[in-house]
């Protein structure tokens, strides 16, 4: 197959490892750089310009889209989508993804379980959500945050208020939610690929930090889900509509709870503590459900 991998760097460690694993799988394979793309849009045929070349023939790609230029690379996905292209990522689900808020709404249309949140506009009504949580402590999240930056836990309703206060004067929206004491400062992050999860992962608050992101110094390990924990994560990845997804939960008293769903998960921290070779899962996934926009797929 002909694979496009939507990246702005192929030294990243996914970027590479999808490289690798598609090539060795005898894939022709192309790193895009999305913010390259000349999307060329008009009634007859839709196309997309790169490096004075015209893409063509692409049977697959697999968008990449950091969080910063989540609307340009939208909008390079939903072109190739117009051209007929298998997106993995499509865009509509990378949009929900990315919006903590559309998300969460979405997963609890399904009853899936998630810490109880709200969501405030202004300063007034961000006092009356705390209030409705029953008081601090409380988590305080930017809706377009990644990686834990925007996460902040107000110990102190006064110190809730003056969050609420900054983020208020920014002008940024942002959720307040419940804080889970119990996860002990570690989340899970489940990675699913289709209809199963592939590997899993316990992330653990460096000391004195309670957000486990490994950018900011929390420790991976493996670890077995329970079968509840499986199925709220591929639940929670087919309700927003992605065949590739790193779900990351919190282990409550109630049950697994949903914090998000990523779209452009990381292959790094789950690949080196499983052990196990995600990279050419994704590539097989695509085998099996790519639609090949010109008989080169492979026979399987
Ligand atoms: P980001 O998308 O920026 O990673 P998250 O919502 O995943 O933001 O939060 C970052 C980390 O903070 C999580 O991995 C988790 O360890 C911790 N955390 C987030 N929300 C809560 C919560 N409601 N209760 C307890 N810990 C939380
Ligand atoms: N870039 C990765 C992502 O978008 C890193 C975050 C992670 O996997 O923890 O998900």
């Amino acid at each position: 197959m002909k694979i496009g991998i939507l990246s702005r760097n192929r030294k990243l460690y996914s970027t590479r490892r999808l490289l690798e694993a598609a090539t060795e799988r005898g894939h022709d394979v192309h790193v895009i750089d999305t913010l390259k793309c000349i999307m060329d849009i008009n009634s007859s045929t839709p196309g997309i310009h790169y490096k004075g070349e015209r893409l063509a023939d692409f049977d697959a790609v697999i968008p990449r889209i950091g969080a910063s230029i989540t609307d340009y690379g939208t909008a390079v996905i939903r072109q190739f989508e117009m051209m007929g292209v298998y997106c993995l990522t499509e865009s509509i689900p990378l949009g929900r993804s990315r919006d903590k808020l559309r998300a969460l709404q979405l997963l609890s249309r399904k009853g899936i379980g998630m810490p109880t949140t709200g969501f405030a506009h202004d300063v007034e009504n961000g006092r009356e959500l705390i209030k409705r949580l029953g008081g601090a402590p409380v988590v305080l999240k930017l809706l377009r945050g990644t990686q834990g930056r925007g996460v902040v836990l107000a110990e102190t309703i006064k110190a809730a208020e003056s969050v609420i206060d900054a983020f208020t004067e920014l002008g940024a929206d942002f959720l307040v939610q419940e804080f889970i004491k119990e996860a002990g400062g570690s989340d899970i992050r489940a990675f699913v690929i289709g209809r199963r999860v592939v590997a899993a992962m316990e992330r653990t608050a460096a000391e004195g930090e309670f957000r486990s992101n490994l950018h900011r110094g929390g420790v991976a390990k493996p670890i077995k889900l329970t079968p509840e924990e499986r199925a709220t994560a591929v639940k929670a990845a087919q309700t927003m509509g992605l065949h590739v997804a790193g779900v990351d939960m919190l282990r409550s008293s109630r049950g697994p709870l949903i914090m998000e769903v990523n779209s452009s998960p990381g292959l790094r921290g789950i690949e080196e503590s499983s052990g196990k070779d995600i990279a050419s899962k994704v590539i097989a996934y695509i085998e099996d459900n790519a639609r090949p926009a010109h008989g080169s797929r492979k026979t399987r």
